[in-house]
């Protein structure tokens, strides 16, 4: 079987299974197995597969198939041009994600404190409080997480990217994260940038989401609570006690919550100075301050 009739197979295999984007999953399939850019099978699309090849092929075509997502089918993704590696014990970062690091990017570069703090809150992968750490060298980060796993994933994900001592990696079920025994050591104990995409899907939808999320996602990624809006109102309740003055918050949230967030944190005393919108021109940031 050459690359090019490898390719069409994958694909229509694919499609059948209801995987988006078929082709371009089957080429990226091809690229890994084969571990080279997907650009270069264009090149070379009338080589004849190898039988370890084609078999090897075969078993990540079929994990896709049961709709394992390909970041976890190749153990990473890119954000903000790092390589974050990727299991079962975190969500996936996402692209809106990255708009949302960036954002928190040009906030502590453009603080005057000496030192700008900021936490993470939600952690998962890292991919925020790394983008934070390689984006802004003079900053301090913290990232806190509930699950061991993805700490320790964070943590692997953060020595990959050459930022691990620029990182506080915290364990704990959100601010209690920064009180427990175990964080005693850790400074600061307030922070210029609150950053966090918390788990925002209502409970009863995650059974509606695509089996790529549903199925592979952790759940306690996904799942905010009966409204999908738990981590918000603990977010709009806690977090004053550990912002710094003229500190601010930047969290992403879902489809059609701008205004039930906007409404939490305004109820909380907080200042919404902004909501902004994702590449596809959806509500997906907001920013408020004290
Ligand atoms: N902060 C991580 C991310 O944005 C994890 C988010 C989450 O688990 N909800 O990818």
């Amino acid at each position: 079987m050459t690359v090019l009739e490898a390719i069409q197979k994958s694909a229509d295999f694919l499609a059948k299974k209801g995987v988006e984007s078929a082709r371009l999953q089957a080429e990226l399939l091809l690229a890994h197995q084969l571990g080279q850019p997907r650009m270069k099978l264009y090149l070379n699309f009338d080589r004849v597969l190898t039988a370890d090849e084609t078999d090897g092929l075969r078993e990540l075509v079929k994990r896709r198939g049961n709709r394992e997502p390909l970041q976890h089918i190749t153990g990473s993704t890119s954000f903000q041009g790092h390589e974050i590696g990727v299991s079962r014990h975190a969500l996936v970062p996402r692209p809106e994600t990255e708009l949302l690091a960036e954002l928190g990017c040009e906030f502590l570069r453009a603080t005057q404190a000496p030192t700008p703090t900021a936490l993470d809150f939600g952690t998962g992968t890292g991919c925020i409080a790394i983008t934070l750490a390689a984006k802004c060298p003079g900053a301090s980060i913290t990232a806190l997480d509930l699950s061991p796993d993805a700490l320790a994933l964070a943590r692997q994900n953060a020595l990959k990217n050459l930022v691990a001592e620029r990182i506080q990696f915290c364990l704990g079920d959100g601010f209690c994260a920064l009180k427990s025994a175990a964080a005693i050591n850790v400074s600061p104990r307030q922070f210029d940038l609150i950053i966090s995409n918390p788990p925002y899907i209502a409970s009863a939808e995650i059974e509606t989401l695509e089996p790529e999320v549903k199925d592979f996602d952790p759940r306690a990624a996904l799942d905010g609570g009966p409204d999908g809006l738990g981590f918000y109102r603990r977010l709009a309740a806690e977090a004053p006690e550990f912002l710094r003055p003229g500190g601010k918050i930047m969290v992403e949230f879902g489809d059609g919550q701008a205004d039930a967030i906007k409404t939490i944190f305004e109820n909380g005393k907080w200042i919404v100075e902004s909501i902004q919108e994702d590449y596809s021109q959806r509500a997906r940031i907001l920013i408020a301050s004290r």
